[in-house]
């Protein structure tokens, strides 16, 4: 090796490998499908990238993941003969993390396991986990398509520093050593290794292959000294997951494929995999995850499918198939009606691609409608996603009403910070003559409840819906309706009870009024310039006064908004 020189992990990757090593240890196998999956990966970005120039596979287009062990060493190689790495890739790769976000993220964690442990999926754990199981990492690495000279060896013991040299390496691809651990061991077996790779990466359509040693026998049945011969055998199923039958196809393997397709840690909440055919022709595998990424609120946090064109990988993270409220979904679309060599500037304006997106739109609304029949699963769902939800009225005036439905909300039925009554909830729940849906937004959630705008509603028993998230305003100023009926700020305007008061109480309340003309005169000399006007109220049964924003004037929340954005 020459040209070897030592660096140091970037701060965030120690953090991370230091909260893996501890919070990860009953989890440990995981480092297995990490590998491969990313083995895989590699395989996909060389079939695309061969696309246009086939001698990048180097006269070797059998894409395949090996794994090896050796008991008497304590290790375990896994290796593919996918696109691989040159140094500068190696040292970005597997020293830094390039994610933003990260340095936050990893702030929060606490030092607790368990606690840790979740939110560490919630991060993805990577090519890093090798180190949960191994004191020591081997990487040999080439990139498709450079000189044989090009090789890097990587190399760490995961402990802030790793180092980097220029080899030779005949093949393309990435090989992975693993120096097991004292108490890792049991990793270096053939037995237990099958068992992973079909666990954990049955579905991965790159042949996953294990040497088998046979030796021929005498007539005698003693082996033949020097007849042995090593064949490599396919262990697991090999062929896209959502190519096959949906009926033969088991929740372990949804779930599985899932980690591999959302590089997350837990199983998803549930999934919808269609086949169309047609005008268009395409399959598509849409999941929804049960945590939130922590780059959720991060504009550039990773979001969209995995695109497949006729089987073959184009690109991570294509963001044209989905619009923006619904990019919590991760899944795989694979479609024959784009060309293989379509690029991210081509996805944008292909008019197809609107076409699949409409239709993705639609099958993921759907898959949430039929989700929220459970409320368990429902309320994990909307605790993790319902903010961006939130953003659906605003973004896609087509299917307003379907996104509407899948709305909760804290109310004054429950008084409970939880968001979880339908806008068909409080409907069915709306008084005799109650023609609107009520509700307020205000600073936080006891600021909504205890508003003095609530005396009048809470007297009568009319529902109002609590809002306090910092999108309610945006979302209410694009849902004016929902049934048909529309929705009413009880802070803005005129208060409009409908039918619900009746004749007499509007005689008492214009009485009432008359008789304070006076006061109504003298407060409003008081106030000067600061109100537009003073009226009398009836919203009001316990305060003896509130501020009413008129009818069309921007909220609150809108107004902080503007005033941040230094308007
Ligand atoms: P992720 O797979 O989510 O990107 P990982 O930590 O698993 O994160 O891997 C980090 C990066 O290292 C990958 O994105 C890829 O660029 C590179 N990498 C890891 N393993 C391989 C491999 N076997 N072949 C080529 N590149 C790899
Ligand atoms: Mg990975």
């Amino acid at each position: 090796a020459t040209h070897e020189e030592t660096l140091g992990f970037q701060t965030e990757v120690k953090q991370l490998l230091n909260l893996m090593i501890n919070s990860l240890y009953s989890n440990r196998e995981i480092f297995l499908r990490e590998l491969i999956s990313n083995g895989a990966d590699a395989c996909d970005k060389l079939r695309y990238a061969a696309l246009d120039n086939d001698a990048l596979y180097e006269g070797d287009s059998d894409l395949r993941i090996e794994i090896e062990h050796n008991t008497d060493a304590g290790t375990v190689t896994v290796r593919d003969n996918g696109i691989g790495m040159d140094r500068d890739d190696v040292i970005a790769n597997l020293g830094t993390i390039a994610r933003s976000g990260t340095a936050e993220f990893l702030n929060q964690l606490s030092g607790e396991q368990q606690k840790d442990a979740k939110l560490i999926g919630q991060f993805g754990v990577g090519f890093y986990s090798g180190f949960i199981v191994a004191d020591e990492v081997t990487v040999r690495t080439r990139k498709a398509g450079t000189a044989a000279d090009a090789g890097v060896e990587w190399h760490s013991k995961g402990e802030g520093e790793f180092t980097v040299a220029d080899i030779e390496r005949d093949k393309h691809g990435t090989e992975i050593i693993l120096h097991l651990k004292e108490d890792a061991k049991e990793f270096a077996d053939d037995f237990r290794l099958q068992n992973l790779v079909r666990k954990y990466s049955d579905h991965i359509e790159v042949p996953v292959r294990m040497p088998k040693t046979e030796t021929a026998k005498d007539d005698e049945g003693n082996e033949i000294e020097g007849s042995e011969v090593t064949t490599w055998e396919t262990v697991n199923e090999a062929t896209a997951l959502w190519v096959r039958p949906k009926s033969e196809i088991s929740d372990d393997e949804y779930k599985a494929f899932y980690k591999h397709v959302a590089h997350d840690f837990s199983d998803p909440l549930t999934w919808s995999h269609n086949k169309v055919e047609g005008k268009l022709e395409y399959t598509s595998l849409l999941y929804v995850p049960s945590r939130a990424p922590f780059d959720l609120y991060e504009r550039d946090g990773s979001r969209g499918v995995k695109l497949y064109v006729q089987r073959v990988f184009i690109m991570d993270d294509a963001e044209q198939f989905l619009p923006l409220y619904l990019r919590f979904i991760k899944g795989v679309l694979d479609t024959r009606d784009l060309s293989l060599n379509v690029s991210r500037e081509i996805l944008q304006q292909d008019p197809k691609v609107d076409k699949i997106k409409s239709a993705l739109t639609k099958r993921a609304l759907d898959m949430l409608k039929k989700l929220a029949k459970n409320n368990e699963q429902y309320q994990t769902f909307w605790n993790n996603f319902g903010s961006v939800l939130k953003e659906g009225p605003g973004e896609d005036f087509a299917n307003r009403e379907k996104v509407a439905g899948l709305l909760r909300f804290s109310t004054t039925h429950t008084d409970s910070t939880t968001q979880d009554q339908s806008l068909a909830d409080y409907v069915e729940r709306m008084k005799e003559g109650q023609q609107k849906i009520y509700y307020i937004v205000a600073e936080s959630f006891n600021a909504a409840k205890n508003s003095p705008h609530l005396e009048i509603f809470r007297k009568k028993g009319i529902e109002v819906l609590l809002l306090n998230d910092r999108v309610d305003e945006w979302l209410m100023s694009h849902l004016t309706e929902f049934d048909g009926k529309a929705l009413a700020d009880v802070a803005k305007g005129e208060l409009d009870l409908g039918d619900v008061e009746d004749e007499e109480e509007k005689k008492a309340q214009e009485e009432t009024a008359k008789a304070k003309e006076d006061l109504v005169k003298r407060v409003k000399e008081a106030l000067g310039d600061g109100v537009q006007d003073v009226k009398v109220t009836h919203r009001l049964t316990d305060s003896p006064a509130c501020v009413v924003l008129p009818e069309h004037e921007m909220g609150f929340q809108m107004r902080r908004i503007m005033e941040a954005a230094g308007q």
